[in-house]
C-alpha cells in the first residue's frame, strides 16, 4: 500500500536553494509545514519554511534533526550523502537508487544507454593520461573530457577541437576519474519534466528549448508547437526512463537534437531550471508535480496555457530587473533573496506568457548586454 501523506504533514527538504524554495511554496500552499535542511541561515528555502535545521548536509546528525521532525523527506539537488540518506527511517519516496545513478557521469549515460535503452552521445571512461590516449583514439574529436562527478555549469570540462588541445592537456592532465564524450554536433538542446506518481502514473510537462551561455542555462522557451513527432520521441526517452527508473518524484531531462536524432545529455533527479516556466505557464507547476508525488497524490494531465519564455538573471542581472521591474506589468518576477550578488550566480527569474510579452523580454534582456536570448 502506498502511504499517502496528507497536509499538515511536514516535508523535510535537503538544500534551501532555489529549487528547495520553490518547492516549499507549492508545499505550503497545498497545506504542508515545511523544514529545510542548509548550512546557511535564511537560504533562498528557508526564507520560506516553517523551520531550517542550519547544518551542514553532510553529517547524520544533521539529516537526523530534520528527519525527527519530517514525515517525509525529499532533496533539491542531487549530491547528497546517500549513506546517511539510508539510516534514515522517515519515508523517503523518491529512494537512493537514482541518486546513486545521477551522481557519477559515467553510471548515469551507462544507465540511459544499456537500461533506459535511450541514444546517449559515444564515451569513454579515463582514469590517467595513457587511458586518456587510447580514448582520444576511439572518440572521434570534438570530444569533451568532463570530470565524472562533482562538476557544474561548465566546471571540470574541457573542449577537445584539436590534437593541439590532447597535447596541451596531457602536459596538465586532471586527476581523478574523468569521461571522454564526443560532442554532438545539435541543432537545439531541449529538455523535458517527467514525473511518475505512487500509483505509477506518469505524467510530462511540455518541452522547453534552452540556450546556455558560458554552461549556464539562459533562457528556456516553450512554444507549444514542436513537430508532432518529436514530442512522440521525446515523451517516450522520458516515459521509458522514468518507467526504468520507477520514478518518484520529478525528474528533468536534458536533451540533445539534431534533425530526427535525439541524444540524452543529462538527468537531474529533481525539478530543473529549465521547468521553471511551469509555475505560471501550465495549470500544474513542476514544483506542485514533484510534491504531489512524493506525498502521494495524483497529478493532472498537465496543459501549456500559452507560449512562454523563461530568462535566468545571473550576478547583477538581478539588479537591472529589481529597477524595472516597475515597468512590466506583464512579468512573473522571481528574486530568490539570496544575500551575495555573485557572477553567474541564479539570482532570480522572470517568466512571460504570450508571443508579445515574449518579444518585449528578448528586447529588454538584449538592450542590457544579455546573452542567449
Ligand atoms: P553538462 O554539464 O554535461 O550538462 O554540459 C553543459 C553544456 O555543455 C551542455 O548543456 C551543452 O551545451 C554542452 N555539452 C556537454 N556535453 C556535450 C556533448 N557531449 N556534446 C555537445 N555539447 C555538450
Amino acid at each position: 500500500m502506498t502511504q499517502i501523506i496528507l497536509p499538515p504533514a511536514t516535508i523535510g527538504i535537503i538544500g534551501g536553494g532555489q529549487l528547495g524554495q520553490m518547492m516549499a511554496l507549492s508545499a505550503k500552499s497545498m497545506g504542508y509545514k515545511v523544514g529545510v535542511l542548509d548550512p546557511t541561515l535564511d537560504s533562498p528555502a528557508g526564507q520560506v519554511a516553517d523551520f531550517q535545521v542550519v547544518a551542514p548536509y553532510d553529517d547524520d546528525e544533521s539529516l537526523n534533526k530534520l528527519s525527527s521532525q519530517s514525515d517525509v523527506l525529499t532533496y533539491e539537488f542531487e549530491n547528497v550523502d546517500v549513506d546517511s540518506l539510508l539510516k534514515q527511517t522517515v519515508a523517503l519516496p523518491q529512494g537512493t537508487k537514482l541518486l546513486d545513478i545521477t551522481s557519477n557521469r559515467i553510471t548515469e549515460k551507462t544507465f540511459i544507454r544499456d537500461e533506459a535503452k535511450v541514444p546517449v552521445a559515444q564515451f569513454i571512461e579515463v582514469n590517467n593520461v595513457s587511458e586518456f590516449e587510447v580514448a582520444t583514439n576511439q572518440i572521434k574529436l570534438p570530444a569533451i573530457l568532463k570530470t565524472v562527478s562533482g562538476g557544474y555549469d561548465g566546471h571540470g570540462q574541457w573542449s577537445l577541437d584539436s590534437e593541439a588541445d590532447i597535447e596541451k592537456l596531457k602536459t596538465n592532465f586532471p586527476t581523478g576519474t574523468l569521461i571522454l564524450e564526443q560532442r554532438v554536433n545539435f541543432e537545439k538542446e531541449l529538455s523535458i519534466m517527467v514525473a511518475r506518481d505512487a500509483m505509477g502514473r506518469i505524467t510530462l510537462w511540455p518541452i522547453s528549448e534552452n540556450v546556455h551561455v558560458n554552461h549556464i542555462l539562459k533562457t528556456s522557451f516553450v512554444s507549444g508547437t514542436i513537430d508532432e513527432k518529436h514530442v512522440e520521441t521525446i515523451n517516450n526517452i522520458a516515459s521509458r526512463i522514468a518507467e526504468t527508473i520507477k520514478l518518484r518524484g520529478v525528474l528533468g531531462i536534458e536533451l540533445f537534437v539534431n534533425g530526427s536524432e535525439v541524444w540524452v545529455n543529462e538527468l537531474a533527479p529533481r525539478p530543473h531550471n529549465s521547468g521553471h516556466y511551469s509555475i505560471e505557464a501550465t495549470n500544474i507547476s513542476q514544483f506542485e508535480g514533484h510534491i504531489r508525488s512524493i506525498v502521494g497524490l495524483p497529478i493532472p494531465d498537465i496543459e501549456l496555457i500559452a507560449p512562454t519564455l523563461m530568462l535566468n538573471l545571473l550576478g547583477d542581472e538581478i539588479e537591472q530587473a529589481r529597477e524595472d521591474f516597475i515597468n512590466h506589468p506583464e512579468w512573473h518576477f522571481h528574486d530568490y533573496g539570496k544575500h551575495a550578488v555573485k557572477a553567474n550566480r541564479k539570482m532570480g527569474h522572470i517568466t512571460v506568457l504570450g508571443d508579445e510579452n515574449i518579444a518585449k523580454l528578448r528586447k529588454w534582456g538584449e538592450g542590457h548586454g544579455q546573452r542567449g536570448i
